[in-house]
């Protein structure tokens, strides 16, 4: 059984022992289902976050 969590951009679940990419912002790491996504949230994170 492996951790979930959700991708911020997409929505989509990834899962977090094998993410496809991860970035860390204001001490969270987060999980992204692709390196597009993760690149979204890079160039505008405050998006993404509550
Ligand atoms: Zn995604």
């Amino acid at each position: 059984m492996s951790k979930k969590a959700t991708d911020p951009v997409c929505g989509m679940e990834v899962d977090v022992e094998d993410p496809p990419a991860t970035y860390e912002y204001e001490g969270k790491t987060y999980y992204f289902c692709a390196p597009g996504c993760k690149k979204q949230f890079e160039e505008n994170p405050e998006e993404y976050v509550e």
